[in-house]
């Protein structure tokens, strides 16, 4: 197995530019590389895309392999798994990661399958072994009651990554690094899935994933109508809403807004945590934050020992006197 060597990223392209799970998953990718003295790869597949396999490099890839054809423009599996799969017998990666997201949930699985390799899926962090340089795959397990590492015999060691679990590569500019398009055969087989169209969801406001601001509520809320002072809040923080699974449960918000282990992992700016007690499964997703700034009702609550600043008080009285302050700045 000797000459498994290198990681490599599998480069998502949403609307003719890097995805965001691709750049997280060069950042990832990155301090994978580091620790075991190897390179970063990624691998890009599309039409027209060699542009972005010089995006991939200023975000840090030593290597952008790039398999360029009209037939690739949509995702389509078989010949993506195809495709991919001959990439991975030429240049053998050490290391093979793939977004879980609708793409990488789909093609990673697929070609463990085909490759006859394990793939953990929906990682929330990676490592490296120090002994075995395995690559070390940690996620939750049992609904999110506790968090397993996984570990695997055989190459490429693959593994999917939640989106918003790593933190994203910085971009380096005129970075030195190689653009190298890879001829594969495409031959088109009869498939029982086929690319019809591609439908846009229509979503308001910000989305919580891309929220640089996240004003969250839970059970201290009381109410969907108590949510509403949560939006307006972050209306003027020019932010997204999100919640506990608590205010999820209670059907004061849609499950799209859930953070937490069995929600979105979220790293804003700013997460303000308003009448949430700070469990375990919620500060999994939010504690890759920049700044927590938690209300609540109880010093004693958990969430004051993550928090980087807390009031103590009844959010009904801070959270407007905030607001206050707060269009006075504006
Ligand atoms: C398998 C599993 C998976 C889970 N996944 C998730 C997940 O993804 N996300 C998630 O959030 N939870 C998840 N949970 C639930 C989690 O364990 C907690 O139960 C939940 O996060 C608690 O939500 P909360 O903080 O809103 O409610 P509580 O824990 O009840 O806390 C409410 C807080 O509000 C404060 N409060 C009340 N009134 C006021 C007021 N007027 N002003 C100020 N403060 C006030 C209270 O002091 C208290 O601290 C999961 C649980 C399990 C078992």
């Amino acid at each position: 197995m000797a000459d498994y060597k290198n990681v490599m990223i599998f480069g998502e392209i949403v609307e003719g530019k890097l995805a965001s799970i691709t750049k997280e998953l060069l950042g990832g990718g990155r301090k994978l590389a580091d620790e075991l003295g190897e390179e970063l790869h990624a691998v890009l597949l599309g039409h027209g895309v060699t542009e972005l396999a010089r995006e991939a490099i200023a975000f840090g890839a030593d290597k952008a392999y790039v398999v360029d054809d009209p037939k690739l423009s949509d995702y389509q599996i078989d010949l993506y798994s195809s495709s991919i799969n001959e990439v991975i017998e030429r240049i053998k990666p050490r290391v093979l990661l793939f977004g879980h997201t609708d793409i990488g949930a789909d093609l990673g699985p697929r070609l463990s399958f085909r490759l006859d390799r394990a793939i953990a899926t929906d990682c929330v962090e990676l490592s490296v072994e120090p002994d075995t340089k395995h690559l070390l795959r940690t996620k939750p397990v049992y609904g999110g009651m506790a968090m397993a590492t996984f570990t695997s015999e055989g190459f490429p060691q693959m593994a999917t990554v939640r989106p918003k679990s790593l933190a994203p590569a910085e971009w380096r500019g005129s970075a030195e690094g190689l653009a190298v398009p890879i001829d594969v055969e495409l031959v088109e087989v009869a498939s029982s899935i086929n690319f019809v169209e591609r439908v846009t969801e229509e979503a308001e406001g910000i989305k919580l994933e891309d929220a640089e601001v996240i004003v969250a509520g839970g059970r201290g809320i009381g109410d969907a109508e108590g949510f509403k002072k949560l939006e307006e809040a972050a209306k003027l923080l020019r932010g997204a809403v999100g919640g506990s699974r608590v205010a999820v449960d209670n059907g004061w918000i849609p499950t799209t807004m859930q953070v937490g282990i069995t929600g979105k992992i979220v790293a804003p700016k700013l997460y303000l945590a308003v009448a949430i007690s700070g469990a375990s499964q919620h500060m999994t997703g939010c504690s890759r934050s920049q700044r927590i700034v938690a209300i609540n009702k109880d010093l004693s609550a958990p969430i004051f020992k993550q928090a980087h600043f807390g009031v103590v008080g009844d959010w009904k009285i801070v959270l407007p006197a905030f607001l206050n302050k707060l269009k006075t700045l504006e």
